[in-house]
């Protein structure tokens, strides 16, 4: 790999040494499968994709199979069954999928469905669409084979009804967290996964990041992925995960492209946001990284058969 090393001015005015490596020459990293995938769930989330691997599964399947983990977890509160509700005490889901071809499937304000994910696998293998929401999606679903459940548990909806007695508007990061999948197979080849009950409490009809495709993921088979968590509405603003792709595109190092997409929302909020955005990345070479704006975010990596968690302190 040819590399050329230059000087970056950050938006703080502190230069940094930066080393791009051409895109071009990027080596594919085969037979050394990778997942990465957001927040401590993502630990168990990756043993499912894991199992598909060693049977030589392809990086698409893998995916489903961890975001569809996260989904059944009745005790995570921000992904399909026991997701918190919106205002109105529905569980409203978003989700998608992104292959290695560049295929893509999404769906968005999904209700009593557990498996979001899968319903955009489906939107993608046999539509010719990319996106269904709401009542089409449902329809969609069903008609496919999808059993319709109650997703509200007893303890979310406690919740919830404590929540309606003063209705305080939850800071974006006391309630979001999201699983987001990137997995390369085998075969070096790349897909992902995004799945969410969004932003707790939400406006009835709100729809975040997760079922954007370029957004909350992002797939160029060429280069790499990418995928978000956090305040989705921030990320759709700056096509997040289009652009942690598109900066690796250019050279960028995975978490030096991570942090790059995160200065501008930094930028955008005059150097102060006040929320959590977290991108993963990872490179066709099977490099990875991850950055976040504040606090910290933990994210579980899968690389030579240890499957681990980490924690990266945030930009500020
Ligand atoms: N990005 C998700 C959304 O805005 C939530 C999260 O990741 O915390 O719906």
């Amino acid at each position: 790999m040819k590399r050329r090393k230059f000087l970056r001015t950050g938006i703080l005015g502190l230069a940094s040494p930066v080393i791009l490596a051409k895109s071009k020459n990027m080596k594919n990293n085969k037979n050394n499968p990778v997942v990465l995938s957001t927040w401590n769930f993502g630990l168990a989330a990756n043993e499912q994709a894991i199992k598909i691997l060693r049977k030589g599964g392809n990086a698409m399947d893998a995916a489903e199979m961890a975001a569809r983990h996260a989904e059944s977890d009745p005790d995570n509160n921000s992904v399909g069954l026991g997701g918190l509700p919106d205002e109105k005490g529905k569980v409203t889901l978003d989700a998608c999928v992104m292959d290695s071809k560049g295929n893509a499937g999404s769906v968005a304000f999904l209700q009593n469905i557990k498996h979001p994910v899968s319903v955009a696998r489906k939107v993608m293998d046999d539509t010719k669409h990319v996106m269904l929401v709401g009542e089409g999606a449902r329809q969609f679903a069903v008609s496919s084979g999808f059993e319709e459940t109650n997703l509200l548990t007893k303890k979310s909806e406690n919740e919830w009804k404590k929540w309606l007695k003063n209705k305080r508007e939850m800071t974006p990061h006391e309630t979001h967290d999201t699983i987001s999948v990137l997995v390369q197979d085998k075969n070096g080849d790349l897909s992902g996964a995004c799945t969410t009950s969004g932003w707790a409490y939400k406006m009835h009809g709100r729809v975040g990041d997760s079922p954007i495709i370029g957004s909350a993921l992002f797939v160029d088979n060429e280069i790499g992925s990418a995928a978000a968590t956090g305040l989705g509405e921030e990320v759709i603003k700056t096509v997040g995960s289009f652009l942690v792709v598109e900066m690796m595109r250019q050279g960028y190092p995975p978490e030096q492209a991570c942090k790059e997409a995160l200065n501008r929302v930094i930028k955008l909020h005059n150097g102060k946001p006040d929320f959590q955005i977290g991108y993963i990345a990872m490179r066709k070479d099977g490099e990875v990284g991850a950055a976040c704006l504040k606090w910290s975010f933990e994210y579980a990596l899968y690389k030579k058969n240890k499957n681990k968690l980490y924690k990266t302190k945030g930009m500020m």
